[in-house]
């Protein structure tokens, strides 16, 4: 349990602004007296409620931007001008502090400084060696009886209980960790309204549109709503994947109609569709990425963000390989890779980009919260 003490040094620690806050807090400041990109997106909105900026308000603000670069190509004030206004890049590094702070448990959140990419892949690739060895002590590497039946080679119970429980670990520490982020940022009551509209912005992601619908900057000024496209695809891709393996599921377990299926079975429909949106999304983003504005973002989160990408293609290029050649004597050794992949993705949810959209979510709906209450400007909020 914790002591007083304890909880003291730690409300002391939370108030102490790291130099990342105390930047967000110095920019703020001159575009709350400049206002010149008031309209752009949310983020200017909630500014335009505050005279002046807590840490809670910064760590809000942060997870609302959406780091679409179009208040850096308006700035008057960006580098080389001696003020140095560069909101995406203090925003972003903001937002990676929030991820830190508020995971749960405390001590994994410096995973977060870690290389992502890395991590992300040894965690895949040892999970895989793992299984392969399983496999080949069990029925050999290469098995020609499976039938395109994975269960003849991992029981389907064992996978529902180890995948069941990754899960449900990933599930608590996600849940714990936007809790803590919730209670600091928001002591307003939830409203229904609110989480209407805040649900209806994370299914369209209409603020990748811009503040004028034509899309973020790109490496350039033009507008490009190519960031938005990919992010619907990886995003819709994810949660198609998703339903097939809880239809499988139901079928199992409710019907008793046992894999393998046929290929125009629901769970195998939608797990192809999913499955090309999470290899075309991610493909676009990753792109994105590499050639994004130097100023935009923070560079030293790339590998956490490559990270992310190159788990959700390995994840559905392997979930696709094992599709169009069940039948043949490569099944068992796709099936490690696939699981792997999906096993490592799972366990690095909470402690790698995938938190972005849990906070950003959050953020969301604390931003429709105070357009609900009509919140006027205020003196360090909350
Ligand atoms: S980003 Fe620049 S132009 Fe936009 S409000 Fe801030 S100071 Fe003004
Ligand atoms: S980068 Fe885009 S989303 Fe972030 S504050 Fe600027 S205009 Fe808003």
């Amino acid at each position: 349990m914790l002591t007083l003490n304890t909880l003291i040094a730690d409300a002391k620690n939370f108030n102490q602004p790291s130099e990342s806050v105390m930047e967000v807090q110095r920019v703020l400041q001159i575009c709350n007296a400049c206002r010149y990109c008031e309209g752009f997106c949310a983020t200017f909105q909630s500014m335009t409620r505050r005279l002046d900026f807590n840490v809670a308000d910064v760590h809000f603000m942060a997870n609302l931007c959406h780091n679409c670069g179009a208040c850096l190509h308006a700035c008057q004030y960006a580098p080389p001008n001696e003020f140095g206004v560069n909101i995406p890049q203090a925003m972003a590094k903001v937002r990676l502090e929030t991820y830190q702070t508020y995971a749960w448990p405390k001590q994994l959140g410096s995973i977060y400084q870690k290389n992502g990419l890395a991590l992300t892949m040894l965690t895949s690739i040892a999970i895989i060696l793992f299984l392969l060895s399983l496999q080949t002590s069990s029925t050999g590497l290469f098995n020609t009886n499976t039938d395109a039946n994975f269960y003849a080679i991992f029981p389907h119970n064992s996978l529902a209980m180890i995948f069941g429980s990754v899960f449900l670990v990933m599930v608590l520490a996600l849940t714990l960790g936007v809790r803590g982020f919730w209670r600091q940022v928001s002591t307003d009551p939830m409203m229904l309204g609110a989480a209407k509209d805040a649900t209806l912005d994370m299914l369209t992601l209409k603020n990748l549109g811009g503040g004028h619908q034509q899309g973020c900057n790109e490496a350039d000024d033009a507008f490009s709503l190519w960031r938005r496209r990919f992010h619907h695809m990886t995003f819709y891709g994810f949660l198609l994947c998703f339903a097939a393996t809880s239809v499988a599921t139901l079928f199992h377990y409710f019907l008793g109609w046992e894999a393998p299926y046929s290929y125009t079975s629901l769970p195998v429909i939608l797990g192809t569709v999913g499955g090309l949106g999470l290899i075309v999304g991610p493909i676009g983003l990753l792109c994105l990425n590499l050639n994004r504005h130097p100023l935009h973002g923070d560079a030293a989160q790339k590998p956490m963000d490559i990270g992310f990408i190159a788990s959700l293609l390995a994840i559905s290029v392997s979930g696709i390989a094992l599709l169009a050649l069940r039948h043949t004597p490569l099944m068992g050794i796709l099936l490690c890779v696939h699981l792997g992949f999906v096993m490592g993705f799972f366990l690095m949810m909470p402690y790698g980009k995938f938190a972005h959209g849990i906070f950003r979510s959050a953020a969301l709906l604390k931003n429709a919260i105070e357009v609900k209450m009509g919140k006027s400007v205020s003196v360090g909020s909350d």
